[in-house]
C-alpha cells in the first residue's frame, strides 16, 4: 500500500493571487498535487467553467451538503458559502496522492483541527498599499463588496500565526518556486515517511 498523499492548505488574505499562484503552479513543471475543486454559491463569472473552477450549487443544495457532513470545510463568506467536498479529498490521498486546497483563512483552520498532518502555507501580499489596489481594481464587484472584501483582508491577515509557513507573493514565479520548496521537505519529514522505514526494516 502507498503512503497517504499530503492535503497541501494554501490560504490567505483575499485579493492576495491565491487563485493565480495556485495556476501559476498547477502549470508549472513537475506539479503532480491533485486540485480539490470548491462548491460555492457565488454567481459564476464570465470565463469560469461549471466543475473546473468551481461546482456552482443553489444555496439549498449546498446546506443539504453540510447537513449530511459531506464538506470538509466550508465558510461563509461575502454572503455566499465556500466549501470543500470532504469524499474527494479523503479517496485521493488514500490513493498517495498530494491534495491542494485553495481557500479563505476560515476555511483553512477548519481544515487545521479536522487535519492537523496538512501543511498550511499562508501567502502574503509584499505590501498593503498592494493588496488594496489588488482588491479594488478586480473590477468584478460593486463597492460594498470591495468594502466588505477589504475589512476580512484585516481580519484574515491577523490569522497567520497560526499556519506553517508565509510566502510572499511578490512575483507569482518566486511563489511558486517557494511553495514546491515547502512540498519537497514536507515529504522528508521523518513523520511523514517513519512508517515506510519501519516496515522496510522489519524486512531488513
Ligand atoms: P472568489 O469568489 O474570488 O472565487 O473566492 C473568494 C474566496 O473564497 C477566496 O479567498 C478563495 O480562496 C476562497 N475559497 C474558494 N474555495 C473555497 C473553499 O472551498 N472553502 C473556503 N473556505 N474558501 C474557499
Amino acid at each position: 500500500m502507498s503512503e497517504r498523499g499530503l492535503l497541501i492548505v494554501l490560504s490567505g488574505p483575499s485579493g492576495v493571487g491565491k487563485g493565480t499562484v495556485r495556476k501559476a503552479l498547477f502549470e508549472s513543471e513537475g506539479s503532480s498535487y491533485e486540485y480539490s475543486i470548491s462548491m460555492t454559491t457565488r454567481q459564476m463569472r464570465t470565463g469560469e467553467v461549471e466543475g473546473v473552477d468551481y461546482f456552482f450549487r443553489s444555496k439549498e443544495e449546498f446546506e443539504g451538503l453540510i447537513d449530511s457532513g459531506k464538506m470538509l470545510e466550508y465558510a461563509e463568506y461575502v454572503n455566499n458559502y465556500y466549501g470543500t467536498p470532504l469524499d474527494y479529498v479523503n479517496q485521493t490521498l488514500d490513493e498517495g496522492k498530494d491534495v491542494f486546497l485553495e481557500i479563505e483563512v476560515q476555511g483553512a483552520m477548519k481544515v487545521k483541527e479536522k487535519m492537523p498532518d496538512g501543511v498550511f502555507i499562508f501567502l502574503t501580499p509584499p505590501d498593503f498599499t498592494e493588496l488594496k489596489s489588488r482588491i479594488v481594481n478586480r473590477g468584478t464587484d460593486d463597492m460594498s463588496v470591495i468594502e466588505e472584501r477589504m475589512k476580512v483582508a484585516r481580519a484574515e491577515i491577523e490569522m497567520m500565526s497560526h499556519y506553517d509557513y508565509a510566502v510572499v507573493n511578490d512575483e507569482v514565479p518566486l511563489a511558486v518556486e517557494r511553495i514546491q520548496k515547502i512540498i519537497a521537505s514536507e515529504h522528508c519529514r521523518v513523520m511523514r515517511v517513519i512508517d515506510t522505514y519501519e516496515k522496510m526494516l522489519k524486512e531488513f
